[in-house]
């Protein structure tokens, strides 16, 4: 099933979706860079093996093989409902997204998964790379929690690869540096997590990337009230404060960050303005 399924479909997708984000970002960026684009494609690319290697044998493997014996086990959810097959499908789909909003919080609020986690935003500019820059072991953290979820929610095994590849394709779209029309965004961002949405969940100040969890509907941090909206784009400075300089962001010490002293988060100043819920350009 991994194979006709998650080989033969979504790995097409998600490297045909790739490259037309990527071309767009290129056409209509959103922030200014910082950065060297090709050098950053290369340290994203190269520390994003490891992690990818594992999503392919071990992460989806595992979630499918689990998904598969929780068939026989009839536990979760999806077993107590008798519910129409199609809403069973929606159901699931919306709760696999929910958890993957609660194992987000916790790669901030849990110093051990933080360590992992800071990887990926210490990137000092955010673009569709952004979206592979994830250490191997916040990946295997990630087993454990996503396999209780699965369990906890009853998902099949078709439905874990159905929301693995949409799960890639969002992180790739919210991630890329893509200047969308403001009203198409602004409508699309009631549903979904936006480009400018999620960039401010990769800002240096603690409260803006305290903020913006979601991964593909957006209405869990409206109805966590962990949204925040009203930052213009290019006020953001992108990274976390304690790991600004670039020089020392190399592949060796991002692979062996995780094992280091992680740096306390010290924040700059910024006045907030009230009204969280305005999107602003
Ligand atoms: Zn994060």
């Amino acid at each position: 099933m991994i194979k006709s399924i998650f080989d033969s479909y979504g790995t097409p997708i998600l490297i045909g979706l790739f490259a037309i984000l990527f071309l767009l970002e290129t056409k209509f960026r959103l922030r200014e860079r910082v950065q060297s684009r090709w050098k950053r494609i290369f340290i994203n690319f190269i520390v994003s093996i490891p992690a990818f290697a594992l999503l392919r044998v071990l992460f989806i493997p595992s979630m499918v093989w689990l998904a598969a014996q929780n068939q026989q086990w009839k536990f979760g959810l999806n077993h107590l409902l008798d519910l129409h097959p199609w809403l069973i499908l929606v159901i699931t789909f919306v709760l696999l997204d929910y958890s993957n909003y609660i194992w987000h919080i916790m790669l901030h609020k849990i110093p051990l998964l933080w360590r992992f986690h800071v990887v990926h935003h210490t990137d000092l500019d955010l673009d569709i790379t952004t979206a592979f820059r994830f250490h191997f072991g916040e990946m295997i953290g990630s087993i454990l929690f996503r396999g209780v979820a699965i369990i906890l929610i009853g998902a099949s095994p078709l439905m874990v690869l159905i929301y693995e590849i949409a799960f890639e394709a969002a992180s790739q779209f919210h991630h890329s540096n893509i200047k969308m029309p403001f009203r198409l965004e602004k409508a699309l961002n009631y549903l979904i997590v936006t480009p400018r949405m999620h960039g401010i969940h990769h800002s240096i100040i603690k409260k803006e990337t305290d903020s913006n969890y979601s991964i593909i509907f957006s209405f869990w941090d409206r109805i966590h009230k962990t949204v925040r909206l009203n930052v213009h784009q290019n006020e953001i400075v992108t990274g976390v404060p304690q790991y600004a300089n670039e020089r020392e962001l190399t592949i060796g010490n991002l692979l062996k960050m995780p094992f280091t002293k992680i740096h306390e988060w010290k924040d700059s100043e910024r006045t907030f303005d009230e009204n969280v819920n305005q999107m602003k350009q």
